[in-house]
């Protein structure tokens, strides 16, 4: 529980940058290029063969379908309108606490597991305070005044909370109805989202070298470790 406060904390401090302060977006890029990077190589190198191993080609199906939706949903929800306007503003605030759900939900369940752990909270953490920080301006923009988008981005990040306080009691009764295939639908979720979060990071920013940099430098350390321990076991 201790790394979903920490993530709900970095959170609010994005916010309160993103309504107080000049945020500055080349470190925004930065730092969600580089958790993003993270994330991705999560996901490709370590939840996907786990899931594989489980489930064969289901377990891609499976991540494929958990992306699609994932993005169809960001789609549906928040690109309704072009500028942060009141009406626009509410499906942004649902989207957004809907995968702050997920964030405290995966920085849980995979920190049980000893090889994820600091790496998932590292890169989900380099995340939070970007998002924070546009969920703040974004907030601030359509609301016009600080006090009240400060508690709406408070309210949205505090479901990160919400997110990893079910998340025992919910995958242990998952785990008691339907076995392995639960893990597999969890870490199929997880994975995608983890997925959604790095295309959405990058592909906007492919054209700055230094963004792109943030991003492949990340990867590859996950990408040279989960090779090294294909050679180690
Ligand atoms: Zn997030």
């Amino acid at each position: 529980m201790t790394a979903a406060w920490v993530l709900t904390a970095l959170a609010f401090a994005g916010a309160i940058a993103g309504i107080f302060l000049f945020a500055s977006r080349r470190l925004s890029d930065h730092l969600a290029a580089a958790g993003g990077g993270l994330l991705f190589g999560i996901a490709v190198f370590w939840l996907v063969p786990e899931m594989k191993s489980v489930a064969g080609w289901t377990a891609l199906a499976a991540t494929a379908l958990a992306y699609v939706l994932i993005a169809g949903l960001d789609r549906l929800l928040m690109h309704t309108g072009h500028s942060p306007r009141q009406g626009v503003l509410a499906p942004l605030l649902i989207a957004t606490a809907a995968h702050s759900f997920i964030d405290g939900w995966s920085v849980r369940a995979l920190g049980r597991q000893p090889v994820t752990d600091v790496a998932v909270t590292l890169g989900l953490a380099l995340h939070k305070i970007p998002e924070g920080a546009a969920l703040g301006w974004v907030a601030q923009q359509g609301l016009r005044s600080r006090s009240t988008a400060v508690l709406a981005s408070f309210a949205v990040e505090a479901v990160t909370l919400v997110g990893a306080a079910i998340e025992p009691t919910a995958d242990r009764s998952g785990m008691a109805k339907f076995g392995p295939w639960w893990t597999v639908g969890i870490l199929a979720v997880i994975s995608g989202s983890f997925i959604f979060l790095a295309i959405h990071a990058i592909v906007p920013e492919w054209k700055r070298p230094t963004v792109v940099l943030a991003f492949l430098a990340p990867l590859l350390v996950i990408g040279g470790i989960s090779t090294l321990r294909l050679f180690t076991i």
